[in-house]
């Protein structure tokens, strides 16, 4: 079991370094690092599900959104950022950012740009946040009907992290903020599998061991962007279950929860690494196991496997018919490879989701 549980990590940036705090009291934390002329940009329904955090916004000054992709769409942010020039927003106030990812794109998106750049703090209320976006300093906002499109490298200047917030998350959601942790954890260290083979299922349910997991996730990746803030290198390993994750949320219209897509990417890659001679049956039956805790009760809709192709070959990543990919040599040994589309990778990657090779053992 892991057990060097840290309440603080310092993370540096190109921008400025940032702090990185467990809080088991957001209200106090927001009151006392909310300052005059600050503006909060809050979920509304994470307002309605916490009256007192409801009551605190009330008094300052703050903007409520839905969080939703249109949300982050560039016209929605036009409204946003002519209510704050309107209400005197300066470039000494900060943004307060309280809620998901939804919350954290479009507040570090605004920071990013207006008057050349304002500070932001952040309290994330989703596993996904908590657990992995909440550094790195990945910004985006849609375009259109484009995902992601528009978007820079702007980390907050805090963040808070309270997991009390995670009690009313959907279960669904708690398992998709497991599968990307595990994929942390993966291309680090079989010390890191193993406690989620021991502890995976509790994870879900206590708090306590769930904050271990969000902090050993954290300081894996603070470890990879210090090194590569902008995604030039290195960091690419942690795109491991991910290109096959992005592609299975297109060909399902996003039906399948981001992380839990990514819970099955990475089984998708172990089969493939499997079919390529790196690594034995045994492991990838071994690592299935923990990523079932996470995509187990989500059972992959119906897919028609041409649209995972095209969504592979419409990745910014590749290029022609080859997709670029991460495989494995083994537990903490990812690697970036350029797959031709032969053959044999064709139908591995058919059989996955034809023959639903992510419910059986090899
Ligand atoms: P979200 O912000 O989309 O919220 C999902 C739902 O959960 C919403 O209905 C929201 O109101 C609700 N919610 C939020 N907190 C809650 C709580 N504590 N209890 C109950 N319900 C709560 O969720 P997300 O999954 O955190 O974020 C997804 C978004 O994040 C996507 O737009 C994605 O593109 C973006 N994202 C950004 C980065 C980055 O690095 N910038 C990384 C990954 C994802």
């Amino acid at each position: 079991m892991y057990k060097e549980l840290f309440e603080q990590l310092q993370i540096s940036s190109y921008r400025h370094n940032y702090q990185l705090a467990f809080t088991h009291d957001y209200l106090t934390s927001l009151a006392s690092n909310y300052q005059e002329g600050d503006y909060i940009i809050a979920d509304e329904e994470v307002c309605r599900l916490y009256p007192a955090l409801r009551d605190s916004i009330t008094s300052r000054q703050h903007i409520l959104v839905e969080a939703n992709e249109e949300t982050k769409s560039f016209a929605q942010l036009e409204e946003l950022i002519a209510t704050l020039i309107d209400n005197n927003f300066t470039r000494t106030n900060r943004l307060i950012a309280i809620g998901g990812g939804v919350v954290q794109d479009i507040s570090s998106f605004i920071a990013s740009i207006l008057f050349r750049g304002t500070n932001w703090l952040f309290f994330p209320t989703t596993l996904l946040t908590q657990c992995d976006s909440c550094i790195g300093s990945k910004t985006s906002i849609n375009f259109g009907r484009y995902k992601n499109q528009l978007g820079s490298f702007f980390p907050p200047k805090a963040i808070f992290i309270d997991t009390a917030f995670l009690k009313t998350l959907p279960l669904s959601e708690k398992r998709s903020g497991l599968g990307e942790m595990l994929h942390y954890y993966l291309v680090t260290r079989e010390e890191d599998l193993v406690m989620v083979e021991e502890q995976g299922d509790q994870a879900l349910l206590d708090d306590d061991i769930l904050r271990t997991f969000i902090a050993r996730s954290l300081e894996i990746k603070k470890a990879m962007i210090e090194v590569d803030e902008f995604d030039q290198g290195p960091r690419a390993v942690f795109n491991y279950g991910h290109s096959f994750g992005h592609a299975i949320e297109a060909a399902t219209n996003n039906a399948v929860p981001h992380g839990i897509a990514v819970a099955y990417g990475m089984d998708l890659a172990n089969l493939l690494s499997v079919e390529l001679g790196l690594i034995s049956k045994a492991l990838r039956n071994r690592i299935r196991l923990s990523l079932v805790k996470s995509f187990g009760p989500t059972p992959l809709p119906e897919i028609d496997v041409d649209l995972i192709f095209a969504a592979l070959r419409k990745d910014k990543k590749n290029q022609g018919k080859d997709i670029k990919v991460i495989l494995t040599r083994g537990i903490g040994n990812m690697f970036k490879t350029t797959l031709e589309n032969t053959e044999q990778i064709n139908q591995c990657i058919r059989g996955f989701f034809s023959n639903k090779m992510y419910e059986k053992e090899l």
